[in-house]
Order: C-alpha cells, then sequence, then structure tokens
C-alpha cells in the first residue's frame, strides 16, 4: 500500500504517467478517468485499472460498450490522496476548482499556463524547491528537456548566453487529427515560449529559444549553442557530465544511430513504458566544444519524457522521500530507466588522448 493516486485525463499523456504511477513500490494506482469508451479505456479495464467517468461522460454509453464503470471522477477523488491531471490543454485548470474543493493536492502538465501551480517542476532542476507544495505543473516536454540540461550544464561551467532551434514534430504517432502535413513551419513568436518557460524553473538562466514544426511525428530536436562563463576542458567532459546523470542516453557513434527513427527503434528493442524514450538523448558525435561555447543537439520523445517527472512531482508533494535524487533513483529503477549493463563512454585510446591534447573537440 503506498499514496493513494488518481490520474484524470487517460489519453497519451495520462496512459503512461498511470503505468509509471502503478509500477512505483510506494503508490497506488486508484483509478483513471475516460469521457467516453475508447480502445484506451477498454486498455485501462485489461490492465485492471478501475475506469471512472469524467467531464460530460455518459455511463449508457460506457455499459453499451460492456466496459465496467466504477463511478465518478468526484468519487474517484474522494478516495486518494492526490491527483494528476493529464486532460488537454486548457482543461486542466477548469478542473482546478474541483480539486481544491475535494482538497487534494494536484499534478498539472504543461499545457496549462504556468499560474495554474504554485510552481513548475523538473525533478534535476528544482525538486526542493517543489516538497510539500500543494500544486505543480510539470512544465511541457520540451521545456523539460532543456531545463534538464541546464541542471548538467549550469551549475558546473555557468551559462553565458544560450539559444536554442526547436526542431518540433507536428503531431503525435496518434493524432490523425494533425496531418499528414507537407511543410516547415515557423512558430512565428520570436522568441518561442519555451525559453520564458524554461526560466519558471531556472529563473536567471540567459536562454532564448526560436521553432519550427516539422512533418514527423517521432521526437522534437533541439539544435543547442551554449556560451559558457567557466568553460569545460574538453567535450569528452560535457559527455561525461550528461553521461553520469540519470534520465539522459548518450548514444556512441560506433552505435551508428543516425536520427530520430533509430533512436526509436533502439527505444522499440528496448520495451520500456510504450516503448518510450524518457530521457533526453544526445550523440557523442552531436557535441562540439569549441573554446566558451560548446554546440549540441539532443532529441527529446515528447510523448514520454515527462513520465518520470509527473511520478518525482508525486514524490515531491507528498515529501515521501528526503530529496530529488532518491526520488529519481526510485523512479528510474521501478520503469528499467538506466539499467544497461553498456557503458558508452569511449576507452582512453590514443584517439581520446588526442581529443584531450588537442582541440578539445569531438570530431
Ligand atoms: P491527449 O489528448 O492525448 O489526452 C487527453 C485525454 O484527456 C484524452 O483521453 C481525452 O479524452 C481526455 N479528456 C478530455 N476532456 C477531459 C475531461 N474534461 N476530463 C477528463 N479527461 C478528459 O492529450 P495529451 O497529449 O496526453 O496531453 C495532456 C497534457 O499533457 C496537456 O497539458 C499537454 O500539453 C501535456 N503534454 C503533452 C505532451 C505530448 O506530446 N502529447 C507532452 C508533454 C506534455
Amino acid at each position: 500500500m503506498g499514496v493513494r493516486v488518481a490520474v484524470n485525463g487517460f489519453g497519451t499523456i495520462g496512459k503512461r504517467v498511470a503505468d509509471a504511477v502503478a509500477k512505483q513500490p510506494d503508490m497506488e494506482l486508484v483509478g483513471v478517468t475516460k469521457t467516453r469508451p475508447s480502445f484506451e479505456g477498454r486498455r485501462a479495464v485489461e490492465k485492471g485499472y478501475p475506469l471512472y467517468l469524467a467531464g460530460n461522460g455518459d455511463r449508457a454509453a460506457f455499459e453499451a460498450a460492456r466496459l465496467p464503470v466504477a463511478g465518478t471522477l468526484a468519487e474517484l477523488l474522494s478516495e486518494v490522496d492526490i491527483v494528476v491531471d493529464a486532460t488537454p490543454d486548457g482543461v486542466g485548470r477548469q478542473n482546478r476548482a474541483l480539486y481544491e474543493s475535494a482538497n487534494l493536492p494536484v499534478v498539472y502538465q504543461g499545457g496549462e499556463k504556468a499560474d495554474v501551480a504554485e510552481v513548475s517542476f523538473c525533478a534535476l532542476g528544482n525538486y526542493a524547491a517543489c516538497r510539500g507544495k500543494r500544486s505543480l505543473r510539470v512544465v511541457s516536454c520540451n521545456t523539460t528537456g532543456i531545463a534538464r540540461a541546464a541542471s548538467v550544464l549550469e551549475p558546473r561551467w555557468g551559462v553565458e548566453h544560450w539559444e536554442v532551434t526547436l526542431v518540433r514534430r507536428a503531431g503525435d504517432p496518434a493524432e490523425t487529427n494533425r496531418g499528414p502535413v507537407n511543410g516547415i513551419m515557423p512558430t512565428f513568436r520570436l522568441p518561442s515560449h519555451h525559453g520564458p518557460d524554461v526560466n519558471t524553473i531556472f529563473p536567471d538562466l540567459p536562454i532564448a529559444t526560436t521553432a519550427v514544426v516539422v512533418p514527423t511525428t517521432l521526437m522534437h530536436v533541439h539544435v543547442n549553442h551554449v556560451r559558457f562563463r567557466r568553460p569545460p576542458g574538453d567535450a569528452v567532459e560535457i559527455l561525461d557530465a550528461f553521461r553520469a546523470t540519470p534520465r539522459f542516453h548518450v548514444f556512441a557513434e560506433w552505435e551508428h544511430v543516425d536520427g530520430t527513427p533509430q533512436v526509436m527503434e533502439y527505444a522499440r528493442d528496448r520495451g520500456i513504458g510504450f516503448n518510450d524514450m524518457m530521457e533526453n538523448v544526445l550523440w557523442e558525435n552531436g557535441l562540439r566544444l569549441d573554446g566558451r561555447d560548446a554546440y549540441f543537439f539532443q532529441a527529446i520523445h515528447q510523448e514520454s519524457i515527462v513520465v518520470p517527472e509527473n511520478v518525482d512531482a508525486i514524490r515531491a508533494m507528498l515529501d515521501l522521500v528526503p530529496d530529488g535524487p532518491t526520488s529519481i533513483a526510485r523512479t528510474d529503477r521501478a520503469l528499467g530507466l538506466g539499467a544497461s549493463p553498456i557503458t558508452t563512454r569511449p576507452t582512453e585510446g590514443p584517439a581520446m588522448a588526442h581529443r584531450r591534447r588537442g582541440r578539445a573537440t569531438l570530431k
């Protein structure tokens, strides 16, 4: 028996968070909600998750589909210690009064504006500041990815300036209403909203972001240019810092991962979650240091990167463990993240020694 959790909204994020919660040793998934019968509701029942009616959900429609309904959202809320709202953008805010009247702590998602919750959350970024809060907002997939990277770079080398160009996926694989798309669509808000959103976690980080949307459903890719105040000795130091941090996955050059298709193929081979890639993905040969300037790519699996963050947000709010690293380790162990016996750190050989002596760059 752990803390009792409800997940309201059982779509792309909600179904993943529900699975992740169900796997945690200190949490119990009490129920999930659907507004209408669907294959996802069927999967909830097949997995043994009690299904509750949310929104304008019609019980008769569920009965006609022979999907058993355990009760209403209000009933679910009366049975739990905390609720994760994973409803579509803006619906979380509409639900706020409901959660307040049930006197429940709430985890919101990044599609809500920052002021929906007391604090915005990224486990590696600001876990300590979020302990004991009554409401948190897990920032969006892109913001989570940048905030995680900032938590590695800023404390070690100090960021003087950071520019990110976000190459964003047009829609999630199941979002047929967003495609097909044949185009590259600039986001005509310059800079884009992602930089200010990162500043909800790191208020003083000097970051500017711009974005384009491209016709893919697999992942986002961030093209980063960071200028450090106190630069590292070489690129290997930066890669080692990422490798040593949970929720980063660095592909070695010898793995021949040319882009997001192979990243997702690796994720399907690995079979964690819904064949997800919950870590920030970097490439050993996709990072370069020139003096104080680092350039690197990172790929973000939009459907899953926020999933472990939701689990940690629950622990932070209910103060279940003393600190962020303890929560991150527990979450990741339960999810099977970071369990590979293979380290992709190159062994020190002539090439590496040359790199260390030389221009401090990889490739
Ligand atoms: P989604 O549309 O896939 O899932 C939302 C689910 O909520 C659907 O099953 C929908 O039927 C259900 N729903 C609709 N109205 C409801 C209501 N009133 N009560 C309960 N359930 C209701 O959306 P998503 O992609 O999972 O996004 C959820 C949140 O997560 C949003 O804030 C979004 O911005 C954020 N987010 C999404 C992604 C992503 O790439 N999909 C990444 C990070 C964060």
